[in-house]
């Protein structure tokens, strides 16, 4: 250790340990907020804001267009209670403000998500890095965060892999997601426990013959759910070409991450492909068919939302020929067709990632964070952001939304 860097502070030295999402918005509040700090991200990768530039498709789902707190903090698995609170300081409508005030417009899609009107990741990589740059932020790339020392008169000393020691009197950890990650030690060594680390934001791997060929259909309001139980999903679904995946698959894949870890993906799940048509609505319907068109067809009366193809494939699985009349139909094949239209059942053999957006499940434990500073409440000075903690968000923009509030809180703290 160079015996230099043992003499005194005299500026404030802020250390940001991870150039992303979360890392460039706690740096630029905290050097914008005390421009006489010194606040130098540290990043191990050769660039920054990889995941930024590669987010919502390269289109970079910035937030989501909820602007209540509670009702923002519903869409967190894990940190719905410890969000709440943090998005009365910081929410959609300020990250909207904030790169309005940088000339960059966002724009709301129908369902809430939030784009630059540019759609293109590049434009707030640009924003980030012209806003770190006019705020004095030191930026560093191809060096990672080895081990910190917290030093008994409250300042910290990092070591870093190019054989670097420096000191600093905050610190903030926005390394991103600990799975596999080296640094998961140094933060226990530091006192900290770390929730188990599981993927979150998959889709389901179901070879199933009644998905076979049918890649590309979707039903926009299905409902599903983990037998034996689980709170269910609705929302559209996709058949892809491994199984199924879509906003309410991708929901459930959330909400039951660990449950699906435990269970190594080998899970039955059920879908009633009609949404919010019950069994008994479905039996009173094909009752009204039987007795107003009892000569047409089965196959041609497909239910309102369900693609046709998808429609003659159940009936094909129930056994009703194509050539069958409702007069014909029996109670038996009837039963069989409402059961697979409202309680599908599929059997999830292993996941895929979700191209769009995957995210960790798991992480720093929350009890050990205070939240009105986003600071360690087992080391003073150690702040922590984004996905490293255990908070995740369902897909839509929630993720970054999380990491914008926990870093604009960690930036103020540490200059305050
Ligand atoms: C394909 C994909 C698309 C996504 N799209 C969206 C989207 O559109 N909207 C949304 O809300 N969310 C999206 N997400 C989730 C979102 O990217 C994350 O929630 C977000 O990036 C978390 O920000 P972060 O700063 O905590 O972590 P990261 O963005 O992962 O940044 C952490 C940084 O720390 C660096 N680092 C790690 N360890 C060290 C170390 N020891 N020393 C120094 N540096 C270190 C890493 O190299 C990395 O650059 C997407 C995720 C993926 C994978």
């Amino acid at each position: 250790m160079n015996p230099e860097n043992k003499t005194p502070l005299t500026t404030r030295k802020i250390i940001v340990i991870g150039g992303g999402a979360a890392g460039f918005f706690t740096a630029i509040t905290a050097a914008e907020a005390d421009p006489s700090a010194e606040v130098t991200v540290y990043e191990k990768g050769n660039a920054f804001l990889t995941k930024v530039k590669i987010s919502g498709g390269g289109r970079c789902n910035v937030t989501h267009a909820c602007f209540d707190p509670v009702l923002l903090s519903k869409n967190y698995p894990r940190g719905s209670r410890e969000l709440r609170g943090t998005f009365h300081e910081w929410q959609p409508q300020d990250t909207v403000d904030w790169f309005a005030a940088r000339g960059v417009e966002l724009k709301a899609e129908a369902d809430g998500r939030m784009f630059p009107i540019t759609d293109s990741s590049q434009t707030i990589i640009d924003c980030f890095m012209k806003s770190a740059r006019d705020a004095g932020v030191i930026l560093k790339t191809g060096i990672a965060l080895d081990e910190v020392q917290s030093e008994p008169d409250g300042t910290f000393f990092l070591h870093f892999s190019n054989g670097e020691s420096v000191r600093a009197d905050k610190v903030c950890i926005t390394s991103g997601s600990l799975k596999s990650s080296p640094l998961t030690r140094a933060i226990e060594l530091l006192g900290h426990s770390i929730e188990p680390l599981v993927p979150s934001l998959f889709a389901f791997n179901i070879p199933d013959q009644r998905l076979e060929g049918l890649a590309g259909l979707s039903v926009q309001v299905a409902r599903v759910k983990i037998i034996p139980k689980s709170p269910e999903q609705s929302g559209p679904v996709l058949i892809t070409h491994r199984g199924l995946s879509g906003p309410a698959i991708l929901r459930l894949s959330a909400w039951e991450a660990r449950r699906f870890a435990e269970l190594d993906y080998a899970v039955e799940i059920s879908i009633n492909w009609l949404g919010n048509t019950s069994a008994e609505d479905l039996r009173a319907t094909f009752s009204d068919n039987r007795a107003e068109a009892g000569k047409s067809l089965v196959k041609n009366k497909v239910p309102t939302g369900l693609p046709r193809r998808l429609w003659e494939r159940l009936l094909e699985t129930t056994g009703i020929a194509t050539e069958t009349q409702w007069s014909q139909l029996t109670k038996d094949r009837e039963n069989a067709l409402v059961h697979q239209l409202t309680d599908c059942r599929f059997q999830v053999k292993g996941k895929t990632t979700n191209k769009d957006e995957f995210v960790t499940c798991g992480g720093v434990r929350l009890k050990e964070i205070d939240f009105r500073r986003m600071e360690s409440r087992i080391v003073s000075g150690l702040h922590f952001a984004g996905e490293c903690l255990d908070i995740d968000g369902i897909t839509g923009g929630f993720n970054f939304q999380a990491a914008w509030t926990c870093g604009r809180i960690a930036g103020l703290a540490m200059v305050h």
